[in-house]
């Protein structure tokens, strides 16, 4: 069993903390808003007052924070994790961030100190449950160091050398961002050409964005999107998309589009509620908050 340090415990990270601690390893937690560690002081995690103190009884430590701005607060801001790592630990970040954070971050770590980019596809449910997709950047040597550990979470792929699972997770989201913006103007062709939203529905789920109806088809139909993945993720996702694309020249036409939809939703207020409410935004449909 490993020492793990565990830092930030929102809606991903306390189910995967939980079932680290529960797979045996000893764990020491963080999040910026302390009440949040209190479930898992229950579970027999101990609680660190820093960052950088998680640092001094781990052997890895996992962050799982919101953006790439959250990420460099918790490394290089006050009590920072990344100046308290010494050679042979490894940071695991498991946030969705991109590669171009993940490699600015591995550059600046002490020297010894690795980095492992290993984000998650799959929502709070499959999070509880250890049936994440992780996609694992590394080092082959790193690789086999921390897969014993991410196998308690999921399913683990090697996606290539650091940064790459990182890249991974953004072409993910890429595709993720796309059908739930399709289903949304979808529905808003066929209600507008008079059809039923159930017979859409039902047509639609054999239709290419088939998956993304049978997940969110109970939301949509209540107009009740009670946040698994944040809507201001997804969001910040295609945002890093975009920056990533505009980056190595490539024009995402449709990755834009899909973005503005997004960002439209955030600015109606969204922010907090499902990705899913992205719907109601296309559609024009005023969203019930949970
Ligand atoms: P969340 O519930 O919004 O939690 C975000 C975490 O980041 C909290 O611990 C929060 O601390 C912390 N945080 C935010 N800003 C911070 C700052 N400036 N300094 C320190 N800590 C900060 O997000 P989540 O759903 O767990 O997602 C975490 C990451 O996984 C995101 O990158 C997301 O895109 C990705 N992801 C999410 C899902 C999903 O379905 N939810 C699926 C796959 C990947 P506080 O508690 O103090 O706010």
């Amino acid at each position: 069993m490993a020492r793990i340090g565990f830092l930030g415990l929102g809606e991903m990270g306390t189910p995967m903390a939980s079932r680290l601690r529960r797979a045996g390893h000893d764990l020491v937690v963080w999040n910026r808003s302390p009440e949040r560690t209190a479930p898992l002081v229950q579970e027999g995690a101990a609680v660190a007052p820093s960052p950088a103190m998680a640092a001094s009884r781990s052997d890895f430590v996992i962050t799982m924070l919101a953006t790439p701005e959250a990420l460099e607060q918790v490394l290089f801001g006050t009590g920072g994790l990344a100046p308290a790592l010494s050679g042979g630990q490894v940071l695991i970040d498991m946030s969705t961030v991109g590669p171009d954070e993940v490699r600015s971050v591995a550059a600046r770590l002490p020297k010894g100190a690795s980095l492992v980019d290993a984000p998650v596809r799959g929502s709070v449910d499959r999070a509880e449950s250890g049936s994440l997709d992780v996609f694992v950047g590394a080092t082959d040597e790193d690789y086999e160091r921390v897969r014993p550990i991410l196998e308690t979470l999921g399913s683990v792929r090697h996606a290539g050398g650091p940064g790459s699972g990182a890249a991974m997770k953004l072409v993910a989201n890429l595709a993720l961002g796309a059908a739930i913006v399709t289903l949304g103007e979808a529905l808003s062709l066929g209600e507008a050409l008079e059809l039923e939203r159930g017979v859409l529905l039902d047509a639609l789920v054999d239709s290419p964005v088939g998956p993304i109806v049978k997940a969110k088809r109970a939301s949509v139909e209540s107009g009740q999107f009670a946040p698994s993945f944040k809507l201001r993720h997804a969001a910040k996702d295609l945002r890093l998309v975009m920056e990533a694309a505009a980056a190595r020249g490539r024009d995402l036409k449709q990755a834009r589009a899909n973005r503005a939809w997004l960002d439209e939703a955030v600015k109606s207020g969204a922010a907090d509620l499902d990705f899913s409410a992205v719907v109601a935004t296309i559609t024009g449909v005023k969203t019930i908050v949970d």
